[in-house]
């Protein structure tokens, strides 16, 4: 049985391999920080996109996660803290976000899943972010 990893280290090691990764290229990412969000539990529960991340809430290079996050699989969890890197690198418009990222990283981000959340293909995260 593999060991239980717990939430908030299965998050930090993804979000910290991300930053490192984009820091290289935009060194004002490197500030960038994460903390769990109970305001985003309205909008899971109702199903409104946007639920699970968002970033200004805080500041602007703050990225608030939902309690839960951690259930859903890597390739959503790195999808969805690379469309949040984005808005923090491009600002609010959601499709900017996306095109941000594969603009200056060749990444393409996908939707995927009953929730139609981001989401990145393992070997992406493999290659790129050594996940
Ligand atoms: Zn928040
Ligand atoms: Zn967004």
């Amino acid at each position: 049985m593999p060991a239980l990893i717990p939430p908030q280290r299965k998050l930090e090691d993804a979000f910290s391999r991300i930053r490192t990764y984009l820091g290289r290229r935009f060194p004002r990412l490197r500030k960038s920080t994460w903390e769990w969000c109970k305001d985003l539990r309205e909008s899971v529960r109702t199903g409104k996109r946007r639920a699970f991340m968002h970033v200004g809430h805080k500041s602007n290079s703050h990225v608030c996660v939902w309690p839960g996050t951690e259930r859903l699989s890597d390739s959503h969890l790195y999808g969805l803290f690379l469309h949040e890197f984005g808005h923090i690198g491009q600002g609010a418009s959601e499709a900017g976000a996306d095109l941000w990222i594969f603009e200056h990283f060749g990444i393409t981000i996908e939707y995927k899943g009953p929730k139609c959340l981001e989401w990145v293909g393992p070997e992406i995260i493999r290659s790129r972010f050594g996940g």
